[in-house]
Parts: structure tokens; sequence; C-alpha cells
């Protein structure tokens, strides 16, 4: 690359340096507060924003501006306007005001709502994200808001996000307080989003029903070489491939986002990157650009980049590893042991916070990464386990142990300098393998949780862990606030010993992949949520809804229609699946199939014409096998259209959901494996679509 990397970062961006060389200083400064302290934003700041973003945005070739939004569906929405204005004389003028960036109406009617708003009052409003910066692409101003119906509820994932962070905030400004850190004025969330993808040839790719409508393979026979060599996994980058990345690294350096690390993953054709972290809501939208881009950039090197968390059956699917943490305005992070006592206590009152809200919140960590796509993953021993627990490795383990004991404080309560742990050691990450089975795994100075699918936002994992930590936290300073000085250290120590032993039973440094876990984890009373529909319930449950709406984050309305929404788009989602495998095979691999047949039948008839005597029987052989898989198939298209049917009738979500989970599902893989099979035995030359083979290892 030729490129001056630092130059090219971030210039499509209208970031802090752009801001202060456009705006007066005086505005600079009332945006800057509004950004950092969220101080209410007046409008004429707001009008001082609108014109300088617009002349850098024009400057940079825009023509367009787009309140850019995260409905209730995966990807994002955006509705482009120009900056023209007529002048009435012919002529127009490039205009964009304050009121225009600070607030768009979207008609929303066709946006996923669960029944929150009924179609007559169908607007909804988008409102500026000042703490995301703005960016230019494709010729259009990029404006990060969030989306709400005309009475105040949330129609997307920003909107509950940032409410998160602000009760996080809140609550951890709150015991900081308590616990005599005074001095910090801010406290946000940080997110490093790890994502894997796989990439196959674009004209593969096209001649693939399954991928092209439902982004992973319905049917296909393993290729003759798997995962099995462990060769890929970090293996040397091929041209194409390496082309891809370096255009892609410099597309989102130019946005801005931080890209950092790429490697070729475990499966087959699959590759990982990497950002450096970034707050959530910021970390957010660049992963929902990333994910944009990654396709993008694809597309211009005659590749397709599937981000489905399971494409091909049998090999390792795509998933996204959620590292978080905690920091103050002054650049401490809050899961850092630190150097001091005081710093030690501080970070295990914070470390306690997070075993308690993913003890009590499991179920709604689950459901924040429940997908049909992502069911395919979690549990199949490639990704955790679908029961969460938390890694934190022998040191720490052995840290809370002795917390446990009472061998970590002296009788005043404060860390003991002289013996055992001392001050804690600053962790290293534990690389053992096993750790790599864990679903929420300390990292040293984070935690990373790693159950999120691919293709997901990652907005409403982080949704979770805010409010659930904050809710915690809340609790904490409720038991701390009325405890006189002196007392303080002592009853931090009670509170730490007692969350330790209340909810270790979240803890487990062990292999996830085992039998003996899901029995030891029911013996524990852990969640084990296999699927979506049997997660999603849980979303309404008492507790959860009490978590929620005393937080603010969700009312309950707010609730039920995301419940309900995700059921239906876990229902559509099997359902178009069902069509495609249906079209697939009756279309696609049935006619290869009987024209094989055909064709050995004739072979044989043709043998027998010239040389009667001739054997015949391997003809004969596989026509017999050939036909009865075909009855198979055939047989199991009719069922599968049969049960599809009256589940895509039953009219209570749940229970739609639930059928197609119990019955659509397995019918698809029982005809799976009559396919599969009959795949085999026919000629590549034959088979209208690419093979398993092909897709991941030609490019
Ligand atoms: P891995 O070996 O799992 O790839 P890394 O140390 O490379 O682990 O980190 C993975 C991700 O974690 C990166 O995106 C990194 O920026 C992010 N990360 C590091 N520190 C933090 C933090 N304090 N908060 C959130 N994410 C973090
Ligand atoms: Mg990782």
């Amino acid at each position: 690359m030729t490129q001056n990397i630092p130059e090219i970062y971030g210039s499509l961006v209208f970031n802090d340096k752009i801001m202060r060389k456009k705006l007066p200083k005086d505005m600079y400064k009332a945006l800057k507060k509004t950004i950092e302290n969220g101080a209410h934003l007046e409008l004429d700041v707001a009008n001082s924003v609108a014109v300088a973003m617009k002349e850098w945005a024009i400057e940079n070739g825009a023509t367009h501006y787009t309140h850019w939004f995260q409905p209730m569906t995966n990807v994002t929405a955006e509705k482009h306007d120009s900056f023209i204005s007529p002048t009435g004389d012919g002529q127009i003028i490039m205009d964009f005001s304050g009121k225009e960036l600070v607030k768009g109406e979207p008609d929303a009617s066709s946006f996923p709502s669960g029944g929150l708003r009924a179609t007559f009052e169908a607007r909804g409003y988008t409102a500026w994200d000042p703490t995301s910066p703005a960016f230019i692409k494709d010729g259009t101003l990029y404006i990060p808001t969030a989306f709400c119906s005309y009475s105040g509820e949330a129609l997307d994932k920003k909107t509950p996000l940032l409410r998160s962070m602000d009760t996080l905030n809140t609550e951890a400004l709150r015991i900081l307080k308590i616990l005599g850190n005074t001095s910090v004025k801010h406290v946000t969330t940080t997110v490093g989003p790890e994502q894997e993808y796989f990439l196959i040839d674009k004209e593969d790719y096209r001649k693939r029903k399954d991928l092209i409508l439902c982004g992973r393979t319905l049917i296909g026979a393993p290729a003759p070489k798997g995962q099995e060599m462990e060769d890929h996994y970090f293996g040397t980058l091929k041209p194409r491939v390496s082309a891809f990345m370096h255009d892609l690294d410099e597309e989102l350096w130019k946005l801005g986002i931080p890209a950092k690390t790429k490697h070729n993953e475990v499966a087959p054709a699959q590759h990982e990157l990497a950002p450096v972290f970034d707050t959530t809501n910021v970390a957010v939208d660049h992963n929902q650009l990333t994910m944009e881009i990654m396709k993008k950039v694809a597309d211009k090197h005659g590749l397709i980049c599937l981000l489905h968390e399971k494409p091909f059956e049998g090999i390792n699917g795509s998933g996204k590893h959620n590292n978080w943490s905690m920091t103050t305005d002054q650049g401490d992070n809050l899961l850092d042991p630190g150097k001091t006592p005081a710093e030690n206590i501080q970070f295990l009152v914070f470390l306690v916070a997070v075993i308690q809200a993913v003890d009590e919140y499991a179920d709604l960590l689950r459901i924040s990464v429940a997908s049909a796509g992502n069911d395919h993953r979690l549990g199949a021993n490639e990704a955790p386990p679908a029961i969460v627990s938390i890694f934190l490795g022998d040191e720490l383990t052995a840290v809370l142990q002795a917390i446990e004991n009472d061998e970590y404080f002296n009788e005043k309560g404060a860390v003991q300098m002289d013996i055992g742990a001392k001050v804690l050691p600053h962790f290293v990450k534990d690389n053992t393998d096993r750790n790599r089975t864990s679903p929420f795994a300390f990292t040293g100075n984070k935690f990373e949780f790693r159950m999120l699918g691919s293709a997901a936002s990652v907005a409403n994992p982080n949704i979770i862990l805010n409010t659930a930590v904050a809710e915690v936290l809340r609790q904490f300073s409720e038991k701390l606030e009325k405890v006189p000085a002196e007392e303080l250290l002592s009853a931090v120590h009670k509170l730490v010993k007692d969350t330790v032993i209340a909810h270790k039973r979240v803890l487990f440094n062990g292999n996830g992949y085992t039998d003996e876990w899901v029995e030891e984890a029911e013996k524990r009373g852990l969640y084990n949520l296999k699927s979506t529909p049997e997660a999603l319930p849980h979303w309404v449950d008492e507790k959860n809804i009490r978590l929620f709406t005393e937080h603010k984050i969700f009312t309950k309305g707010e609730l039920y229609s995301r419940y309900e929404i995700w059921l239906e788009t876990y229902y559509k989602t099997i359902n178009i699946e069902s069509n495609a495998m249906v079209e697939m095979v009756q279309k696609d691999l049935l006619p290869a199939v009987f024209k094989y047949t055909e064709e050995l039948a004739q072979t044989a008839q043709l043998k027998k014409s010239v040389l009667p005597d001739v054997s015949t029987s391997s003809e004969g052989t596989m026509i017999t096998r050939l036909s009865s898989l075909t009855d198979s198939m055939v047989a199991g298209l009719e069922k599968l259209k049969a049960d599809t049917a009256q589940a895509h009738g039953i009219e209570d979500p749940q229970k739609c959901a639930d059928m197609y989970e119990s019955v659509v599902l397995a019918d698809m893989e029982e005809l799976r494996k009559a396919a599969d099979e009959a795949e085999e035995l026919i000629p590549d030359t034959l088979l209208p679509y690419p093979t398993y083979g092909r897709m991941l290892f030609y490019v």
C-alpha cells in the first residue's frame, strides 16, 4: 500500500479535528459538552454544526445526507435527501439546517414494530446521536441516529443501547463515589467486537439458491477435506483474500474504523477481523458498517462475504466475540486490577458485580444472541454451549476463593499486603484451550462474551450487559450507602464475599463441551436454553420486566413488541429456508439425479445391445440406490411441505415458532440426509450448483 495511512485514516469522518477546524469556538465547546456529558443541544449550536457538516461533506463530494438508523432487522436503514433547495429562480443552493440534522421523519410503517404502532400513526422519527460521528459513504453524509415512534417508544437497537449506557454511567458513578473515587465524571462501556466471516467465489454463490435466499447452504455433501488438518487457522493468506483484506482495511480506516487484526480462521475459507475497541455505541455503529463494507469490498473482488452463523454444515460456523469493559473519563479501566489496594478493591467490586449480573440475567444474555442462524452453533462443539457460565482462569479463581475463606482481607477489611495474594497480580490472559469453550471469559482486563452470532448487531448483548451490571451496582450502592465511613471497608469485604458465595455457581473453568458439564450445570440450576423459541419467553419473565422498566431501558410495551418481532423473525427465517430447500431439491437436485439415472439405464441398455452377456450390475446397483434416495427425497419433500404449511397457519407466534423449531427443522434435516447422499453419488457435471469442495477450496 502506498497510501499515507495516518492521512487517510478517518478522512471520511466528521471527527474532532474537523469540528475544531470548522466550528466557531463557542459552538465547538457547546457541542463537546453534549458529546461528553450529554448536555442538551441548543438549536443555534445544531444550526452551526449543520452548516459545518454540510460544507465539509460537500467539499468531500457529498450531495445527499441521510439519517442512518438500526431498526429491528439485522441491517441498517437509510433514506437519502439531497442538500439542494430551489431558490425560486430556477437556481438552487445547497442547504442543511440544524433541524434537519437533529431530527428526521422517515415513514416508518414498513419497519417491524411488533404491534407497537398502528399504521395510522406510522410515522417515526430519528434523532441524532452526537456521540457517534457522522461520516461520508458513496456521496452521502451519514448521520447516526436513534429511531423512535411519535409516542417515544424505541423502534430500534440504538435507543435502548444509549439508555443502558446512561444507567450504567449513573450506577457506576454512584458506587465509585461511595468507594471514595470522587474525581470520575463519566463512565462508559467499551466494546471490541471480533468479526468472523467466510469468503467464497461470486460465480459459485450465484448458482446456489440457498445461499442467495438464506445465506446458508441447506443441502450439500461434505467436501473430501474439511478443517481436520487444522492448516487454515492463522495460515498464509491466499493472494485474492489478501487483496480483499487490504482493500477492506483501507475502506474501514477512511471511515475511522480502527481495523487492527486480520487472519484466517479455523474453517476453510473462514477469516476474522478485529478492530481496536471503542465506546460501545460507536463500536456498535462501526460493526454494522464493517459488515456492510465487507460485503461491498468482497463484491469488488469477485467474492461474496458470508456473514451467516452457519453457512456450511459440518465445519465451524462464524461468531463474534464481544470484548467488554467499563472505563472512566480519566481513562481508567474498571476491570483492570490496578496497582494499589484501593484500586484492587474497586476492581473486585466491579468484578463481582459482573459475576452476579451474568448469573442473574443469564437468560437475557442467552436471548441477546438468539437467532435461527446462531442456534446452529451454540452447543454444537464449535462455539460456546448454550449454557452461560463465566471463566475466570486459575489465578483469579484462587483470589476469589481466598476472599470466600477470609484469607484475602485483614480484619479491618483491607486487602492484605503481606500474605497470600497481596495486591492482585496483573492477570495475564489464560491461553489454555479449554477457555475457548467458555461463553463468558475474563481476559485480563475485560470480559469476552463469545456467544454472539456473526450476522447480528452487537447492540443487544451490550444492552443486557450494561443494564444487568447497572442493576447489581445499584443494589451494591444501596447496601453500602448507609454504612459509616469507618465500617466501609469491612462492609465492602462482606459484600464481595457474599456475592462470590451467592453466585459462584456461574463460575466454571472447565471444558464446556462435555456432557458432564451439562449435567453439572443443571444441578447448579443454570439455564440451558437450547433454541431461540425456548429462550425467548424468558424475555418477559417478571424479574426481567422489572429490570428493564426500573432502569427505563424498555417499557413493558416495548418488551412485548421485541418478543414478538424476534419470534416473527425466527419463524419467517425458517419458513424461507424450508421454501428454498423445497425449490432446490425439486428443481436442481432431483432433475440431476433423474438425469444420471437415465444415463445409467442408457449405458446398461447400450452395453447389452453390443455385448448381451456383459454385466450391468454396477449400473443396476447405482440405479437401485438412486431410486431409493429419490423416493426418500420425494417423500421428504411432501412431508416438509405439509408440515411447513401447518406451521405457517398457526396464529400464536410462540406456538408457530415452536413448531418450526421442533418439526420443520427436523424435516429439513431428514430431507437433507437423502439429498446429500444422492449428491455424493452423481457427477459434479450434472449438478447445477457448486459443491462444498468447490466453494470452500477454490478461492
Ligand atoms: P484475542 O486474542 O481474543 O483476539 P485481543 O487481545 O486481540 O484478544 O483483543 C480482542 C479485542 O478486545 C480487540 O478488539 C481489542 O481492542 C478488545 N479490547 C481490548 N481491551 C478492551 C477493553 N478494555 N474493552 C473492550 N474491548 C477491549
Ligand atoms: Mg478473542
